[in-house]
């Protein structure tokens, strides 16, 4: 099949509840490195952000544990339904724009008492956006924090959207694996070695999905990495194959942006200079009245 017309291709290796592992074929490098920087960074999520503290007479500051409580995962699954705050009506936060959680618990015994996340009663929505991920043999969720006979903690926990570009307690993995040419033929890594790298590194995993090098070979220049080996370790906020295409999502989001003011700006500056109708998108002459305008003429963006 001719590789121009077949696009990007996608084989699946292994699937968990919480993990894909995935190749990506005959895409530029920069297109998966996109994929997986949107993955890690930009897809919306719910976390706690807010708490407000009644009662804290643990030995944990009110920072400690708010900090701890904006680290639990929670469920995003129909995170769309859901506003960022920043672009809601409201003055400070509501039911449109944030989920409510509530902390009540106060140790009478003499006996160490835990306070888990399974403790955090949400405010019914009726849907599971906002419940904590629990996933321990126990069903208790993270540890909070550890009361004392006539300790207590009552608070209000405020969740709201979020990416993890603004805070890492929004991302929706844990880990994103990447990696290309396992072999090394495109010399893009160095190994620092002692007296014989090949006997020192270890080899990837990933060697027995490409061929190995030929040591008589020349060294080919113009090479470029085709395969990508991708490995995708969710929190369990959402599921992977939901974080692999809201990663895709967003990203093609985000291009559509850059085309749209490209072509804004275009279609000012040619109407400006010569009353035409071109645009940096359509027309390679069209742009060039305006700084940067000529590179962009054949782009295909959106
Ligand atoms: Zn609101």
């Amino acid at each position: 099949m001719d590789k121009t017309d077949s696009g990007p291709r996608v084989t699946i290796r292994q699937t968990e509840r919480d993990r894909v592992d995935f190749l990506l074929k005959d895409v530029d490098i920069s297109i998966a490195n996109s994929i997986r920087r949107t993955m890690l960074a930009e897809v919306p999520t719910l976390a706690i952000d807010l708490v407000e503290i009644e009662v804290n007479t643990s030995v944990l500051a009110d920072e400690f544990i708010s900090h701890r409580l904006g680290l639990i995962p929670l469920v995003s699954e129909g995170i769309d339904a859901l506003s960022y705050s920043r672009d809601c009506t409201c003055d400070q936060y509501c039911a449109n724009c944030s989920v409510k959680l509530e902390l009540t618990a106060k140790c009478d015994t003499d006996s160490t008492m835990n306070v888990y996340a399974v403790d955090l009663a949400k405010f019914h929505n009726g849907v599971r956006l906002g419940d904590p991920v629990i996933r321990d043999q126990h069903g208790k969720g993270p540890l909070i924090c550890k009361l004392r006979k006539h300790q207590e903690l009552r608070l209000t926990c405020i969740a709201k959207k979020g990416i993890a570009k603004e805070h890492a307690k929004w991302s929706p993995c844990s880990a994103v694996g990447f990696e290309y040419d396992p072999w090394n033929k495109l010399k893009h890594t160095d190994y620092w070695y002692e007296e014989d790298a090949d006997a020192e590194w270890p080899k990837s995993a990933n060697c027995e999905w490409e061929e190995a090098p030929d040591p008589d070979a020349k060294f080919d220049y113009n090479a470029k990495p085709e395969t990508f080996y991708i490995d995708v370790e969710t929190v369990g906020v959402l599921p992977p194959d939901e974080v692999v295409l809201k990663g895709i999502e967003t990203l093609q989001l985000k291009l559509a942006g850059v085309s749209m003011e490209l072509n804004k700006d275009g279609i000012e500056a040619s109407n400006a200079a010569s009353g035409g109708f071109t645009t940096y998108g359509r027309s390679p002459s069209g742009g060039n009245n305006s700084p940067g305008g000529g590179g962009f003429g054949n782009s295909t963006w959106g």
